[in-house]
């Protein structure tokens, strides 16, 4: 008997990584860092490949491996690795790494010369977002270091990125700033003898609403899971929601007029009402600012947490709407059969879409659907 679970639809996955795919002349990169922004990576990444993606991004190495010890060989991305960490089991496993600095790459480079192949890098310039990358400044040296280390056969030089700051906002002018900066530095980089297979600076805002950011690679996070950085843009609008977050109700109660409400007593029943107490909580990722905010379908139509969430459990005022001790609760989900949606939660929280998804805790199973090997009938 379940109690608490995200179901994955991994057909909607497969299916946005098509529709994304029509967008664009460019590859695809489907980025299951942070577990598949939590919808779990490894059939993620199977359903995205599926789907047509031909990259694997990801953040950390352990991602990475845990994808190659998956057996998925597909091109794969590791973008944040700390200084000093051990990159040979990267190389061996071609696993292609970032580097922004002089230091980075020459760590790069010694791992390949000590696993006696070229080690596949991607030289990440800063064109605005202030975070990683190197500087234009700095850019100069970077390529040329790089330049000489794949002459020497140390490295392979497969891509040049950046990352955007505000695609997620149409019009921003930054986009066509972090462009022109991209050119330079890609300018520069041909003046150093490099010319990587794969320039790329798109995520899925950009590749939404942003042709001219796709280059040879678009690296599509959200989008693939289903949701939109931009609220309602149109070609996001066929992109449907994988996960589904759902709750066997613990226990309801009829209880009067002026019952209080979990800790703090912070909401009290305004009539004679059900009550029904639903076991998620803060530490399965559903946030306390969710307390008496949430919005819950339970007994057929949308109520709010009442009171603060807990923990492990919060409590819905039902109403008079029909609810039972282990009917389902469902917090969020595509939005097709009247639940709320992860971004309705979003609005609800001043947050996005990324942290509600990515943060549901392990304790939610996670149920799959839609796939070959999750489905034999499909
Ligand atoms: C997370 C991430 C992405 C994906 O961004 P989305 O907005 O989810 O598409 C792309 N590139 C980098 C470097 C990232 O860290």
């Amino acid at each position: 008997m379940w109690q608490a679970e995200a179901v994955v639809d991994l057909g909607a996955v497969a299916g946005n990584v098509a529709h994304l795919r029509g967008l664009t002349r460019a590859e695809v990169m489907a980025v299951v860092k942070a577990d598949g922004y939590g919808h779990g990576a490894v059939p993620v990444a199977r359903a995205a490949l599926r789907g047509g993606a031909t990259w694997l991004g990801v953040a950390t190495l352990d991602e990475a491996y845990e994808l190659r010890g998956a057996g998925i060989d597909a091109p794969m991305l590791a973008w944040l690795v700390t200084p000093g960490t051990p990159l040979a089991g990267a190389v061996r496993r071609d696993i292609d790494l970032s580097a922004a600095t002089v230091g980075q790459l020459d760590e790069v480079a010694d791992a390949g010369r000590r696993e006696g192949r070229a080690a596949r890098v991607h030289l990440k310039i800063d064109t605005g977002l202030g975070r990683g990358g190197a500087t234009p400044q700095h850019w100069p040296d970077l390529v040329t270091a790089a330049a000489k280390a794949q002459a020497d056969g140390a490295v392979e030089v497969v891509g040049t990125w950046s990352h955007l700051a505000c695609a997620d906002e149409p019009g921003h002018p930054s986009v066509d700033r972090q462009l022109a900066a991209f050119s330079d530095a890609l300018a520069v980089a041909e003046r150093a003898g490099l010319r990587p297979a794969y320039r790329h600076l798109a995520n899925s805002a950009g590749l939404l609403s942003r042709p001219d950011t796709h280059f040879d690679l678009v690296r599509a996070g959200i989008s693939t899971y289903g949701l939109s950085p931009i609220a309602g843009w149109p070609a996001a609008a066929a992109l449907v929601p994988a996960m589904t977050l759902r709750a066997r109700i613990l226990v309801t109660k009829r209880v009067p007029a002026g019952q209080g409400v979990s800790y703090g007593l912070t909401y009290t029943t305004p009539r004679e009402t059900t009550l029904a107490v639903v076991p998620l909580g803060y530490a399965d990722g559903i946030p306390r600012a969710a307390s008496n905010a949430g919005p819950v379908l339970v007994g057929g139509a949308r109520h709010t947490i009442a009171g603060r969430v807990c923990m492990d459990q919060f409590v819905v005022d039902a109403g008079d709407d029909p609810v039972a001790d282990g009917d389902v609760a469902v917090l969020f989900g595509p939005g097709t059969d009247g639940e709320p949606t992860a971004d309705d939660w979003a609005a609800v929280l001043s947050t996005i879409s990324y942290e509600v998804v990515s943060r549901i805790g392990p304790r939610a199973r996670r149920v799959y659907v839609g796939a070959p090997d999750t489905d034999p009938a499909a």
